[in-house]
């Protein structure tokens, strides 16, 4: 009998997985709890790297498509102080490609056949029903049972109950996303502020990351770190009051800075960062496992979306390499992926402690001017 294997969530290291398993002919369902492909962006842009994304892309045999994506010129970086002064200025020189999320997203989902992807399929809860197998039930009231589970659902992860204890705790610190459209012309100066590439306007424990995106889009990260309760007492479905909150934390800074709050023309988007233990790990269960934020979700150092295609990518050929095992395919991918994850882990939050620390911007200036320091 062949094996099937079901996996929750078509993010980017769920997809890398069905890719894979896809390549060596061993079905495979993705239930994705979304309603369609489209039904939101999906996010800014990413720096794929060598050693883990561009990896997986190429196992996937992806690697001309994402070439295709790659937004020219998007790696210059540039570093300016609260009244705009540019500090450094680095343009593309072609070593940290950036793409679009959406953009390697749509590339897995065309590398799939057909109705893979179960859409709006939303997990409520999953339990073992023997031999491995595990019975996953969807908000819509439909059921099916699984020979392989793999919960590659994001930090909240329905599936991770069956393996670990562990809930993601607040890390300390928030992303807010703004949005502003054809910068060009509505927003020159924005525009002329921050370049081709990305803007970081930095001081300890807050400040802006911007990225001129394909299509004259600018996309901020406005970073802070403060108590979750802080960010409770705003109502962010109050677009204008939520913006001007934040961007009351910012006084005094210029104003093209502060329009990437205030100008926003879409609402601002709270992102608080939740976590898991840097060592999170569990001992093997029958048939199941994660993979991603799922498994290791930790503060945005730049490499978990990475990770979480690298995981996909080697647990598919690890499954393909013992198709009559999974037992021992689980177990062989674990063991790669447990030390892993935790080595990026300690790294995401030194590469944090680096941007966001007592000495910001100096660890982003130097990096940026050529110096040693951790991949930010
Ligand atoms: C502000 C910010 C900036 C970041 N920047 C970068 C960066 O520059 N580079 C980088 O490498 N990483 C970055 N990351 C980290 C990266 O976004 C995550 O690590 C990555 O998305 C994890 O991928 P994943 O496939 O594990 O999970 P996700 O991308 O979270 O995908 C999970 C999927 O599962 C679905 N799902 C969730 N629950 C259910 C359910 N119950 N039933 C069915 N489906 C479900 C979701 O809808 C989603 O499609 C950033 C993160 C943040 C917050």
């Amino acid at each position: 009998m062949t094996t099937s294997v079901s996996i929750i969530g078509a993010g980017l290291g769920g997809l890398t997985l069905a890719r894979i398993l896809h390549l060596h002919d061993i079905p495979a369902t993705v239930y994705e709890a979304e309603e369609s492909a489209g039904v939101r962006t999906q996010g800014g842009q990413l720096d794929l790297h060598e050693e883990d994304g561009r990896l997986a892309l190429e196992m996937a045999g992806l690697t001309e498509e994402y070439r295709s994506v790659i937004h020219r010129g998007g790696g210059a970086r540039r570093v300016v102080d609260e009244q705009g002064r540019v500090v450094v200025d680095r343009p593309d020189d072609g070593s940290r490609p950036e793409t679009l999320r959406g953009d390697i997203r749509r590339i897995l989902l065309e590398a799939l056949p057909p109705g893979t992807v179960r859409w709006g399929k939303k997990l409520v809860s999953a339990a073992p029903v023997g031999g491995g197998r595990h019975r996953v039930s969807f908000a819509d009231g439909s059921s099916a049972v699984s020979d392989v589970l793999v919960g590659a659902d994001g930090v909240w992860s329905k599936v991770r109950p069956l393996l670990s204890d562990e809930r993601p705790v607040y890390s300390g610190m928030s992303y807010v996303d703004t949005y502003l459209h054809d910068v060009d012309t509505a927003h020159p100066r924005v525009a002329g502020l921050v370049g081709n590439g990305a803007l970081y306007a930095l001081v300890p424990g807050k400040g802006f990351l911007a990225h001129r995106e394909a299509g004259a889009v600018v996309h901020t990260y406005v970073v802070l770190h403060r108590p979750v309760e802080w960010f409770d007492a705003i109502d962010f479905t109050d677009a204008p009051t939520a913006r001007a909150r934040v961007a009351a934390e910012f006084d005094g800074w210029a104003p093209e800075l502060l329009a990437l709050i205030t100008d926003g023309e879409s609402a601002p988007v709270l992102r608080s960062i939740y976590e898991l233990p840097d060592d999170h790990r569990w001992d093997r269960v029958p048939g199941v496992t994660l993979l991603g934020d799922a498994a290791h979700a930790t503060v945005p150092g730049g490499d978990g979306a990475n990770l979480a295609m690298l995981d996909g990518a080697e647990l598919g050929t690890a499954i393909a390499a013992h198709p009559d095992d999974i037992e021992r395919a689980l177990a062989d991918y674990e063991s790669h992926m447990f030390p892993r994850s935790r080595k990026a882990a300690a790294a995401a939050h030194d590469t944090i402690d680096f941007v966001f620390g007592a000495g910001a911007p100096a660890g982003v200036i130097s990096l940026f001017a050529g110096d040693e320091g951790p991949s930010a």
